[in-house]
């Protein structure tokens, strides 16, 4: 996997992308808060699919709470493996990089979010920020390991998704965008996964190779070093500032920045 930093990241930056150039499509037409909302779980979305690991960090954003609920997903996923691998694939345990890193849990995620989002934008929108903060508060300092770091990120957590529901308070958020912004955040960390050592299953359950889990990944010259030279001095600063280029962008379309004026943060849209 890539380090947490370059995972958030990488989940804020396929959304930007998205919303800033599908300008002909719903998805690059949202409110500010439908924007907000979905950047915010594109980004802790980004950090999802490892929860399928009890002992990494982000299985501890909300203590033993969220690292129970890492401990089902391991065992489900573990499950799920056993059942599906053919004999050409690894003899290996499958609770980690295994369900949660394909892109059939990317859409289930999606389903299930703009479900939720349907059922009750009052409760479970909040809700569901909270939980997304999180995920990226802990993925962005994920080698902080502070004595009380859940309730820290808990705090930071709820004062986090209280500004931006806050600043963004005259629209309602667009369930399908953000069940789309969860899928996004989700894909982007399988793209990450994939550029790194291993691999990532993300096409289960599709055979390649007489595997059921191929480890999907470009030629090994593409590949980096997790927290390597590459990874840190190259891939995540380019990350960062094209999300955050894209994301003004993608905020300027929704007219959240009117102070900028005539100045096009995209010129060609
Ligand atoms: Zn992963």
């Amino acid at each position: 996997m890539a380090t947490g930093p370059t995972h958030a990241m990488s989940g804020l930056l396929v959304w930007s992308a998205v919303t800033a150039l599908a300008t002909d499509h719903a998805i690059g037409q949202l409110s500010p808060r439908a924007w907000v909302v979905g950047a915010v779980l594109a980004t802790g979305g980004a950090l999802l699919p490892d929860l399928d690991h009890p002992s990494s960090t982000i299985s501890r954003t909300f203590g033993s709470i969220s690292q129970g609920f890492s401990s089902l997903l391991h065992g489900m996923s573990h499950g799920v493996y056993r059942l599906t691998r053919t004999r050409r694939d690894a003899n290996r345990h499958g609770g980690h990089r295994g369900l949660t890193h394909t892109v059939f849990f990317a859409v289930v995620a999606a389903i299930i979010t703009t479900s939720v989002v349907l059922a009750s934008q009052k409760w479970a929108l909040p809700v569901l920020m909270f939980v997304f903060c999180g995920l990226a508060i802990r993925g962005v300092l994920h080698k902080w390991d502070g004595r009380n770091d859940a309730l820290v990120i808990t705090v930071a957590s709820i004062a986090l998704t209280a500004l931006c529901l806050m600043w963004t308070d005259r629209t309602s958020a667009n369930a399908a965008a953000c069940g789309v912004a969860v899928g996004i955040g989700c894909v982007a960390h399988y793209l990450g996964d994939a550029i790194t050592e291993q691999g990532c299953p993300m096409l289960w359950p599709i055979p390649l190779g007489g595997k059921t889990w191929y480890p999907v990944a470009p030629p090994k010259i593409m590949r980096m070093r997790t927290g390597g030279t590459v990874e840190l001095v190259i891939v995540a600063p380019i990350i960062t500032l094209l999300s955050i280029w894209l994301g003004l962008a993608a905020l300027q379309h929704t007219g959240a920045l009117p102070f900028l004026g005539g100045v096009k943060l995209l010129p060609w849209t």
